[in-house]
């Protein structure tokens, strides 16, 4: 499990409540105990805390658990700025974990780290909307978004919002004015057991017909 042995590079608080809760969560599928809702919650909660204390280019982390990589012959346009993307998929030396892939943008960088199955990409809007296009887990998920702030390191976090029939809403405008750019934007999903989603950008600004990014109103 990528938890075990990197919560430690975490904020301590939450770093043992992970730590804490992921070993529960492992002791109740290992010994073959009932399902226990509230405990997968706990779970699904603290991994969602500990994931967006990190820095949430999060295959950074990963990465140092690659055995094997292959690049995907799609080449889809940055769901952020359209430029032409390169995907990878991962697979990990960690037992029971689902290959990953990755798509990195040349202006954005990491754009989607996923299950290699799923499919889901965000856009951005300048008036602080994003917006999600796929397919995002139907129940079961917890989801924040994340701005660095590259010259603060300020972080600044909001919780992703239910649509009425409880899967993640489709848009979410973030509540207060975009920072100053440029900033790494994040939304972080964790779903189903144990797996997550991290979707993202270096966001620049709109882009203008000359290419300069502009400055928001923050
Ligand atoms: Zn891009």
């Amino acid at each position: 499990m990528i938890l075990r042995g990197h919560a430690s590079e975490g904020r301590p608080d939450v770093a043992a409540r992970v730590t804490a809760s992921a070993a529960e969560y492992e002791a109740m599928l290992v010994e073959g105990r009932r399902h226990d809702a509230a405990l997968v919650d706990r779970f699904r909660h603290d991994m969602l805390d500990w994931l967006t204390s990190q820095d949430t280019m999060l295959s950074k982390n990963w990465g140092r658990f690659v055995d094997s990589i292959e690049a995907l012959p799609e080449k889809t346009p940055c769901s952020v700025c359209g430029r032409r993307t390169v995907a990878r998929a991962f697979v990990l030396r960690i037992a029971g974990a689902v290959p990953r892939r990755e798509t990195v943008c040349p202006s954005c960088g990491s754009v989607q780290d996923m299950p290699l199955d799923h499919t889901l990409s965000m856009s951005v809007t300048p008036d602080g909307w994003m917006h999600l296009h796929g397919s995002p887990p139907r129940s079961e998920w917890l989801a924040r978004v994340t701005i660095e702030r590259f010259f603060t390191r300020e972080t600044l976090h909001w919780d992703w919002p239910a649509a009425a029939t409880g899967e993640p809403a489709q848009s979410f405008q973030v509540p207060e004015p975009w920072p100053h750019v440029p900033f790494r934007l994040s939304l972080i999903m964790v779903h189903g057991d144990c797996e997550f989603i991290v979707l993202g950008c270096l966001y620049r600004g709109p882009l203008s017909p000359e290419g300069d990014a502009v400055d928001s109103i923050a």
